[in-house]
């Protein structure tokens, strides 16, 4: 923040400052809107395995000491929703975290070899053929934060995995000065009023089906989050029911 020197102005200049502050306060309107929906969306989020929760509590305490098989579906399902709260709740934190880019720890990082890494592990985690085509001459070595970039790819590979049945494929290309991964899937692929709010955070297409796989519908909200501290941009090309490629562009 800077104080605000006002000498004498000229018309234009009023009117030119007038713009600036009414920009500035659309901007601090919009940031708050977006943190009140996060909040909501957030308390929303937490509510549902919280109650869950609770109901199987309250049915161990009532009925669990002498049926075993309650005693087994009961604290079953409260790991598990447990977990769900975890995952979530360190996934918010990160979104939270990545908004200040000084967190960002820079260093030279080869790519294709995180590529590989995230490839490596997903393709025995899913037992899925996982192809990758490296277009570029030899291993590309870009100034990223590590933990976050294998983060972001690793979120497009694995949802690639988890909402398609068929083979992934990632490919990297070398456009000059920049860099792209593609990662292609034949799945069942996003409508043009989906792709519009794929990055908006806590945005899933099937609720029932992500909150089975176990996502938040915050993986993208992230991944968009670390490309765009990065200087690069992440974007989608998708037909229902044929699959989708979603592009990442990183500055070399
Ligand atoms: P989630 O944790 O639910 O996977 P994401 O933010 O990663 O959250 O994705 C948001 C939603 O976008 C998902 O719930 C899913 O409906 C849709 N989606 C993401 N990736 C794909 C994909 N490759 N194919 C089809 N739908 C996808």
């Amino acid at each position: 923040w800077e104080k605000l020197a006002i000498k004498r102005k000229n018309n234009d200049e009023i009117s030119e400052m007038q713009q600036a502050y009414n920009a500035m306060i659309d901007r601090i309107e919009e940031n708050r809107q977006k943190q009140e929906r996060f909040v909501s969306d957030a308390s929303h989020e937490l509510r549902t395995p919280i109650s869950v929760i609770k109901s199987y509590t309250e049915l161990l305490q009532r009925r669990g000491k002498d049926k075993p098989e309650i005693f087994e579906e009961a604290t079953a399902s409260i790991l598990s929703e447990s977990d769900r709260m975890q995952h979530l709740t360190e996934q918010m934190l990160l979104l939270a975290k990545n908004e200040d880019q000084e967190n960002l720890l820079f260093e030279q990082v080869n790519i294709n070899q995180i590529t590989r890494d995230v490839i490596r592990s997903l393709s025995t985690a899913y037992q899925r053929e996982i192809k990758f085509y490296q277009e570029v001459d030899q291993d590309i070595t870009i100034s990223a934060d590590r933990r976050k970039i294998h983060q972001a790819i690793y979120i497009l590979v694995d949802n690639a995995c988890k909402y398609s049945e068929d083979i992934v494929i990632v490919r990297m290309r070398d456009k000059q000065q920049l860099l792209s991964i593609d990662v292609v899937d034949k799945g069942e692929g996003l409508s043009a009023e989906d792709q519009e709010h794929i990055f908006d955070r806590f945005y899933r297409v099937d609720k029932a089906r992500s909150r089975k796989a176990g996502g938040t519908g915050l993986g993208l909200a992230i991944c968009h989050q670390i490309i765009q501290a990065h200087g690069g941009s992440i974007h989608i090309t998708s037909q229902v029911n044929e699959g989708s490629t979603f592009t990442l562009t990183l500055p070399k």
